[in-house]
């Protein structure tokens, strides 16, 4: 791999030529990568440099429509007759491809999403390894046996859907491509999947690089717009079954657009994740974590935990300790490993920093950063820096809303009750940090807080096998974990009459 050590723009320049030179971002149907068919194109930008990367096919209802007649009929053809072992080898080699292409996968996450190259390498493998696990996973799947008395025998299978619709969003392409595709195919359906179209690029790739190792038709991608080729594949006639990943607003469209065939979705919503600092904790430890659990990807995860919630007796210890690791990080270029790059759009950026103004506005006080850095050379892309308040009421906007950048805050409390109380006040919930030296205090932490997945003296640690989704708001279904295969498939119940057996 090439590297980057020259000026930002400069390196970009270079590494969009290198990421991008004879490959063609269009439309990826039956195996073959073509033009929309209204022969319209986008462009993404990198955000770094706020410079187009490359056109990419701009599909509408008439691409969705021929991605899901080609999902049909590979399922028709061939996999939905797969065993599980099959499809798990086909998913084996297409992964294996995968990481041949590790590095070209994770600069183009890199360029799309503006995240530190290290990140995108790591987050790319990730992705991969929940291919492998899935694939692995199908094969241990079981039916049950009821018990239904002597007169009668009953058994239940579990059965794939067909074809299945997967909408991404931006922050973690070839990572949530892992959790959601991995699983459909795995369970033995086939794909339809519509990349965001700030981050259409690495998940283009990874389907192309599929031709020849997966049957054609089984994973289809068409690039777009959310209200062209999303809102196509969210209330499409011959979709089985949506997963969604994405904002809570879109997550209740997308919801009411496959309520008109009662299509069953899976909705990956947002977060305004908590992190609990309990008077007992290892300070030192709880305050480097909290700067990562907040500002990794810039902020952009739905599990980031930017509200922390630490006990008064600790408090000013603690802030100390998190704002020097605040200030120790470094913004810059991506392609150079900066802590953080930039934002990953325009707007985007725009959103966060009418959330720091509102933040101000409601009275919180800036601890660390609030602004676009001042270097001329970041001025040509959506840097932010990391931005901490404090004196913030639990009830302000900014406490209350995701705004999905780099921005946390400090909350102070008392009693334990006050310490759930604040966590579990907000209509969001997907993750937890609760930091802490007492077993029972963890456990009981553990039971109270509305969240999906909690993390005890860490943060982050969704892997293979761990199911991940959302509590409230945050969302419906869980993936990551064998649940992701179940809500992949159906249940079937089979009754036999056992008659008589004397002769
Ligand atoms: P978004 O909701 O704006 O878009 C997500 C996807 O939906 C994109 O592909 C977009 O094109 C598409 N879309 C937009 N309008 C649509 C419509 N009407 N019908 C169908 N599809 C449509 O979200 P985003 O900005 O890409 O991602 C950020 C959000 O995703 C945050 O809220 C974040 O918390 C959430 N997220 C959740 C998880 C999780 O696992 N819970 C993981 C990552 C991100």
């Amino acid at each position: 791999m090439t590297d980057y050590t020259d000026s930002l723009r400069a390196n970009h320049e270079s590494a969009i030529k290198d990421a991008t030179d004879g490959v063609t971002f269009g439309v990826v149907v039956g195996g073959a990568t073509k033009a929309a068919v209204a022969d319209e194109t986008f462009a993404p930008d990198d955000p770094a440099i706020a410079a187009s990367i490359a056109d990419v096919a701009r599909g509408h209802k008439k691409d969705v429509d021929d991605a899901v007649a080609a999902a049909a009929a590979a399922y028709e053809d061939e996999w939905g007759e797969t065993t599980p072992m099959e499809r798990g080898d086909a998913i084996r080699e297409w992964t294996g491809v995968l990481r041949d292409h590790l590095d070209d996968l994770a600069l183009l996450e890199t360029l799309e999403v503006g995240k530190p190259l290290s990140a995108a390498r790591a987050d790319v493998a990730t992705g991969l390894d929940f291919f492998e696990y899935y694939a692995a996973a199908a094969v241990g799947e079981e039916g049950s046996v009821p018990s239904v008395g002597d007169d009668s025998f009953a058994y239940t299978r579990r059965e794939p859907y067909g074809v299945t619709g997967q909408i991404l969003p931006w922050n973690y392409p070839i990572l949530l491509m892992g959790w959601k595709v991995g699983a459909a195919l795995a369970a033995g359906n086939t794909s339809v999947t519509k990349p965001a179209e700030q981050a259409p690029l690495a998940v283009i790739r990874a389907a192309q690089l599929a031709e020849g190792v997966l049957p054609d038709g089984v994973l289809n991608v068409v690039p777009g717009f959310g209200d062209e080729a999303g809102v196509a594949v969210a209330g499409h006639d011959d979709i089985q079954k949506v997963s969604f990943t994405g904002s809570v607003p879109v997550g209740q469209e997308v919801m009411r657009a496959a309520a008109d065939d009662v299509t069953p979705v899976t909705l990956e919503l947002g977060g305004k994740n908590p992190f609990v600092v309990f008077p007992d904790a290892d300070v030192e430890a709880a305050a480097q974590t909290a700067v990562v659990a907040g500002l990794y990807n810039n902020g952009q995860s739905c599990d980031s935990g930017t509200r922390l919630i630490v006990h008064q007796n600790v408090k000013d210890e603690f802030l100390d300790r998190y704002l020097d690791a605040v200030e120790a990080r470094t913004v810059g270029d991506p392609l150079q490993n900066a802590n953080q790059g930039p934002l990953c759009y325009a707007t985007h950026r725009k959103k966060v920093e009418q959330y720091v103004e509102l933040g101000k506005k409601e009275g919180a006080t800036v601890l660390s950063g609030g602004s676009r850095p001042t270097d001329a050379e970041f001025k040509g892309g959506y840097f932010f820096e990391p931005t901490v308040f404090g004196d913030v009421d639990p009830e302000m906007r900014i406490a209350q809303e995701e705004v999905f950048g780099p921005v946390q805050f400090l909350l102070e409390f008392s009693t334990y009750e006050e310490a759930i109380d604040v966590a579990n006040g907000v209509t969001y919930g997907l993750t937890a940090g609760v930091f802490t030296q007492d077993a029972s205090r963890a456990h009981r932490a553990a039971a109270d807080i509305e969240a999906g997945s909690i993390w005890v003296n860490q943060y982050f640690g969704t892997v293979p096998g761990t199911p991940f989704g959302g509590f409230k708001q945050s969302g419906i279904g869980r993936e990551c974990g064998k649940e992701a295969l179940t809500e992949y498939t159906q249940s079937k119940s089979v009754h036999l009459a056992l008659g008589d057996p004397s002769l």
